[in-house]
């Protein structure tokens, strides 16, 4: 008997807001070795971390849901176990850090160790001291307010111009994953949680952000975390990617889709955490002192700051990392992005555009054109050098395409 197969024009095409959209963004012909040829990058490292603190803050939410353990945690008793259950999920996907991030798993086949053998001097790296300082300084606050944790949350557009493209279909999905804190617990009134509210760092962030919503609003917060320094407010290279731009059309797109689920309320703003300013790297602080000597990102407000700022004015490539205070960090790593419908609407044409640039160049290979003359291979020379595909990549033979600042 001759099973039926589905109909062709019920195979909606899917995108991701991560893994499609920004991952197209940065570079096309990239994006289509890595995510339509299914090749794993093999130093993924960016790809890695963000991927492993996701999972360890889901993770520890997870514990801290049923165990409501008190904060601070401890890294070897609490944190590590978390982290080596984090790392075996993306070690089975083809995902390694590198050894100078992560201490190797003590599960690994052949290696007889226990948590017992480990300590903090020897094994504990940069992803764990992020790991660790992301959960004790924004778990403690963020966790009791979270109402849905990874949350899926999906919607279906109509494909853009399906006629000039004859396109395999006329809609496409689009699909992320979110954290959502409600109204209800962020304005929690009974006395033992108003107080915990007054010291809560994120409810005191929302509120200064959130100033035309009053206490009784019903409203809804979208959380992502990004294991990234906290990108450049503008950026000078065309090629380059605008990761400010781009996260901020993230959450608007991800609000757009919330806004299609039943039980959602209204959605007044997004919070974006960017993890990696809680312990930034030598190259994350290379970065950002170029960025703050070029005027190119926002820095914190205040007195109280400027000690901070003049730290990594002052700091050399080759001397001990500046003793950056912690509420420079927090203020850094946290970003407000404000929900309006006209905003929505513009990230919701971006995305149709950036669609309609996949799909035309895999109908342009479904006709037999070559990938590289298919897709658009354009990225910064940092990406380029970090790129697995730069060896065989026509676009990349002119390293001198980067554009330097003045
Ligand atoms: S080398 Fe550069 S232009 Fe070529 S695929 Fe890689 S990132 Fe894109």
């Amino acid at each position: 008997m001759k099973l039926p197969s589905r109909s062709k024009s019920y195979m909606i095409p899917e995108y991701s807001l991560t893994g499609d959209l920004l991952s197209y963004i940065t570079c096309g012909l990239q994006y289509r070795y890595q995510n339509k040829g299914a090749l794993p990058p093999s130093k993924p490292v960016q790809r890695w971390f963000g991927e492993f603190i996701h999972g360890v803050m889901e993770e520890s939410y997870n514990e801290w849901k049923y165990g409501k353990k008190e904060f601070p945690w401890d890294w070897k008793e609490d944190i590590r176990p978390i982290e080596d259950l984090i790392d075996l999920r993306l070690q089975v996907r083809g995902l390694y850090p590198h050894d100078e991030d992560l201490f190797f798993s003590i599960n690994q086949p052949g290696m007889e160790m226990t948590l017992d053998d480990l300590n903090e001097h020897d094994h504990k790296k940069l992803a764990s001291a992020r790991a660790e300082k992301a959960i004790n300084i924004w778990g403690k606050h963020l966790f009791p307010l979270i109402d849905a944790s990874e949350l899926l949350i999906k919607g279906i557009r109509p494909m853009p111009n399906q006629d000039k493209h004859k396109t395999r279909s006329n809609y496409y999905g689009i699909n992320g994953v979110v954290d959502v804190l409600t109204s209800t617990k962020i304005n929690r009134n009974d006395e033992q949680s108003s107080l915990y509210n007054y010291n809560n760092k994120i409810v005191q962030f929302i509120k200064n952000n959130l100033s035309e919503k009053s206490d009784s609003d019903d409203y809804e917060i979208i959380i992502d975390y990004k294991g990234m320094k906290r990108p450049p407010t503008k950026v000078l290279n065309p090629l380059s990617e605008d990761k400010w731009e781009n996260h901020k059309q993230q959450i608007l797109t991800y609000s757009w889709l919330r806004s299609k689920q039943e039980d959602s309320k209204n959605i007044s703003a997004g919070i974006i955490l960017y993890l990696n300013e809680l312990v930034p790297s030598k190259e994350d602080l290379v970065l950002i002192k170029e960025e703050i000597r070029n005027n190119l990102t926002d820095v914190p407000e205040g007195i109280e700051f400027d000690e901070d700022i003049q730290l990594i004015e002052e700091w050399e490539e080759d001397e001990k990392a500046p003793n950056l205070s912690e509420e420079f960090k927090i203020a850094r790593s946290i970003r407000f992005i404000s929900v309006n419908e006209k905003e929505r609407e513009k990230a919701l044409e971006k995305f149709d555009n950036v669609v309609e640039d996949i799909e035309s160049s895999l109908l342009k290979e479904m006709k037999g054109c070559k990938i590289q003359d298919a897709w658009k291979a354009e990225a910064d020379n940092r990406t380029c050098l970090a790129c697995d595909f730069k060896t065989f990549c026509k676009n990349n033979s002119d390293i001198t395409k980067d554009f330097k600042i003045p």
